[in-house]
This record gives structure tokens, sequence and C-alpha cells, in this order.
């Protein structure tokens, strides 16, 4: 009974969700595919390769190749040859791709915003939980969040709204301060 009532919910929500990703899609001629892409080339200005980006969305190769190539012709996103490696490339957004990305409005915004702060919080520990969790089952691709970094330690500071810590930049974390996409992280 939770788990199913639970599952009617979150489908609900997600629903919701893509819903209103189409909504903010035709203001801006795009496809949910093309703002996610865009969004997670935004947070990596060094760039990224196709393989990863399908990974990171969970989308397949020829998906992924197919929402870059249209935002290459709409001149949002560009391809670079990889320092690291000649024959690779790395997507970047462009100016105008960056310009975009930030007013493109955050996919489950309208979720998050129906929620207290502290359920947010409360929340983020969840979410986090929960995708440590299916990464761990090889279910979703490696995400750079503190429950797999190295400078990550829970539950040191017990008795306090804090109660994890960053070794990176040598603070307490909240739950409510738990990153699911930190450009710090390293993997433990
Ligand atoms: S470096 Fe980033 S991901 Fe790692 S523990 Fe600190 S805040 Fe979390």
């Amino acid at each position: 009974m939770l788990k199913e009532q639970l599952s009617f919910g979150l489908a609900r929500l997600a629903a919701l969700a893509r819903q209103d990703d189409w909504r903010a899609g035709e203001v801006e001629g795009l496809t949910p595919t093309q703002g996610d892409i865009l969004r997670t080339l935004l947070r990596r200005p060094d760039g990224l390769r196709l393989t990863a980006l399908a990974s990171h969305l969970h989308i397949t190769q020829p998906t992924a190749s197919d929402a870059v190539a249209a935002l290459e012709r709409k001149g949002l996103v560009q391809k670079r040859a990889d320092p690291a490696d000649g024959r690779a490339l790395l997507l970047r957004v462009t100016r105008g791709g960056r310009a975009l990305a930030q007013r493109w409005p955050l996919s489950f915004g309208l979720v998050v915003d129906a929620l207290q702060p502290d359920d947010q919080a409360a929340m983020l520990g969840v979410v986090t939980r929960a995708i440590h969790t299916l990464q761990r089952r090889g279910a979703i691709s490696p995400q750079r969040m503190c429950l797999s970094c190295r400078y990550f330690t829970p539950n040191v500071h017990g008795g306090t709204s804090q109660p994890h810590h960053c070794r990176f930049i040598d603070a307490p974390l909240s739950d409510g301060d738990l990153r699911v996409d930190c450009p710090e992280h390293e993997a433990a």
C-alpha cells in the first residue's frame, strides 16, 4: 500500500514536471531533452563528450546526437577538440546557449516551490540517498554528489543541525546543504 501510493504520487509529480518542461520548451523552441543538455553543459564549463552526456542523462547516444545536432544548428552548442585527446570532441554551450540555459526554468521547479524550506531540505536528503543507492546498483550513472565524494564525512557532528562535513571547504553540512551535482566532487 505504502509503496503503491508513493509510486502513484511520484509518477504524478514526474508527469507534471515533464509537462512543465514541454511548456517551457514551446516558448524557447526546444525539446525537454535539448533543455536538459543545455542545463548539463552549463554546469560543465570544461565540456563533456557525447558518450558521457548520454550516460549522464540516461538517453541513448543516437538521441543525444540528434538533440546536440539540433542545438548546434541553433547556435546554442559547439564542438571543440578535446585537449586530452585530439580525436575526441567536447561539447560546450555557446554564449547564446549559456544565456538560454540560465533563463530555462528548473525542472521540477513547480514541485520544489510547493514545498516549505524544511521539507525541501528533508526531500534533498531523501533524493540524494535514493540516487546513491541506485548508483551503487548500477541503475543510474555516477553523479558528482556528496554521498560518493572523498571529501564527504557523514554524521560526524552528532546532535547538531549540520551533522555532516565537507573536507574540501572544511565546513559542516546539513541535509539541505548536500549536493547532487558539485563541481568540486572527487569520487571516493
Ligand atoms: S566537495 Fe562537493 S560533493 Fe564533495 S563533499 Fe564537498 S560539497 Fe559535497
